[in-house]
């Protein structure tokens, strides 16, 4: 028997059919940037201190990161209690009605959006895994992308391990509870030696906290503490912030952080000695916070000075720079300092649209950048315009930012864009869209200008880009098609 959901769904079907032949129930936007990961918050201490408000505040300062789903894990006197559920924090933390419950000495937590995986709640983090009495032994929250978790399933599904979930997180949680006999350091160790692609991973037994990254560094993740007891891990140095805790440093390369219940604090394993770096450059012109400080280059500089630095490769005669919020501003502020043009705050973003829309036409759709953006008008009519933007992806955005400004009466249109061209998916825990909707993978500069319908367009060097970031050493998969680790396909666990 159908419930009055699955009416509604068919009656709304059947209209769209008849009426528009298209499906009404739900536009997705296909996504016009890089979309972020997820968001990992660990937190340690000897002692009993406030977890839930702690776990809190380090997760809303994550929130960037991930809007779909949040969840935390806590550890409280040999327990560990679990809480998930979609939405932001604040949606989730506001259904807690014992928050006494959410207090103990540990807690990990996790925001989400959906790079591998589908979107339903078996999905959401932290994951745990529970012993024959049915209590959680083991909690992981993980940011990045395994590229090899498709045959590791399939190894441990023909040891008789049943998966839960359909995320490549979970083969983590499941490698780790495995060898978990051989001691808790071993078992991550363990793990890591089977696991490839990124990976950054807090985690907890009912005893001990744990956090673990890749061989290459490829997510972030920081380490801070509260006080000499209580330590903190996370995806970026703003939720030490946010907790009050002070930056001690990030973890490494190839890094175990552990508590061992024979020695007081923090221990550190390296799993690998001499691990070569490479944190994702994405990272730094479009992902993490401007309050950042990843590596220790902190995130709104890199995106100032490549502002600067595009002005010297491509100066250009202007009225104005303007910028695209978010990221594009910082960078247009250094376009102006660098070139004396003033900076004009003249695209306002609405922060309340989200990407899902029931929209019937192409019209209306149209209309979405201007929901999304709109401009002060009288600032920019009959001006030379600069405008910066982080980077161009499917190159949807653009084109109709470029069609707002003309509408407002601009007398020129100069497109910046402070990442190089972007080529390729990521495979490492970034959603991109595939190559053939890469714009800048299918036609060269001088097409996309004409595309785009600008006066000139420029795009950040790689050289400027090393530059900026002091070294090589960094992921930039998605400019040059060169990855740290073997792209292998994209680990969806689509059930079979
Ligand atoms: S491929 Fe691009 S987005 Fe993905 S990790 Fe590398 S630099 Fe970052």
């Amino acid at each position: 028997m159908k419930n009055l959901k699955q009416h509604r769904e068919d009656y709304l079907k059947q209209f769209q059919t008849e009426v528009y032949g298209r499906n009404l129930l739900k536009v997705e936007e296909p996504m016009d940037s890089p979309t972020e990961e997820c968001g990992i918050f660990g937190l340690y201490s000897d002692h009993d201190i406030d977890t839930f408000s702690l776990s809190q505040f380090g997760l809303f300062a994550l929130q960037h990161r991930g809007q779909e789903a949040c969840g935390i894990s806590v550890m409280k006197q040999g327990k560990i209690y679990n809480i998930k559920d979609e939405g932001l924090v604040l949606d989730v933390y506001k259904v807690i009605r014992e928050p006494e419950t959410f207090m103990g000495n540990s807690a990990i937590g996790h925001t989400r959006y959906t790079t591998a995986g589908d979107k339903k709640k078996y999905n959401f983090q932290p994951f745990f895994a529970k012993n024959e009495y049915d209590q959680i032994i083991l909690s992981i929250a993980h940011n990045g992308n395994l590229t090899n978790a498709h045959e590791l399933k399939k190894e441990l599904e023909e040891e008789g391990v049943v998966f839960k979930a359909t995320s490549d997180s979970e083969v983590i949680l499941r490698l780790i509870q495995k060898n978990l006999d051989l001691g808790l350091r071993a078992a991550i160790k363990a793990t890591m030696d089977k696991i490839e692609g990124s990976y950054s991973v807090v985690g907890m037994t009912r005893n001990k906290f744990f956090a673990f990254r890749d061989f290459h560094g490829i997510r972030p993740l920081v380490l801070g503490a509260i006080d000499e007891n209580t330590y903190v891990a996370a995806s970026e140095s703003v939720a030490l912030d946010a907790v009050g805790a002070q930056y001690v440093r990030d973890i490494l390369p190839g890094e175990i952080v552990f508590t061992n219940e024979n020695e007081p604090g923090l221990q550190s394993f390296l799993v690998r000695e001499n691990c070569e770096r490479r944190i994702c450059a994405f990272e730094y012109i479009y992902f993490a916070r401007p309050d950042s400080t990843l590596e220790g280059i902190n995130v709104h500089e890199v995106r100032e000075q490549s502002g600067g630095k595009i002005w010297e490769q491509a100066p250009v005669e202007a009225d104005i720079v303007i910028g695209v919020p978010d990221s594009g501003v910082p960078a247009a502020i250094g376009f102006s300092i660098a070139s004396g043009i003033p900076f004009r705050p003249v695209l306002i973003k609405n922060r309340y649209v989200g990407r899902s829309f029931i929209i019937p036409s192409q019209e209306m759709r149209e209309r979405i950048v201007n929901l999304k953006l709109n401009p002060i008008l009288s600032e920019i009519k009959g001006k030379k315009v600069v405008i910066i933007d982080d980077s161009i992806v499917r190159g949807t955005t653009s084109k109709r930012l470029v069609k707002i400004l003309k509408d407002a009466g601009v007398k020129e249109i100069h497109f910046r864009s402070v990442s190089p061209p972007i080529i390729a998916p990521c495979y490492l825990g970034i959603d991109t869209p595939s190559k053939d909707d890469l714009i800048s993978a299918n036609m060269n500069k001088e097409e996309l200008r004409d595309y785009l319908g600008v006066d000139s367009l420029e795009f950040l060097s790689m050289d400027n880009l090393i530059s900026i970031l002091g070294s090589d050493r960094h992921c930039f998969g998605c400019f040059t098609e060169k990855y740290p680790v073997p792209a292998g396909v994209h680990p969806e666990f689509v059930d079979e």
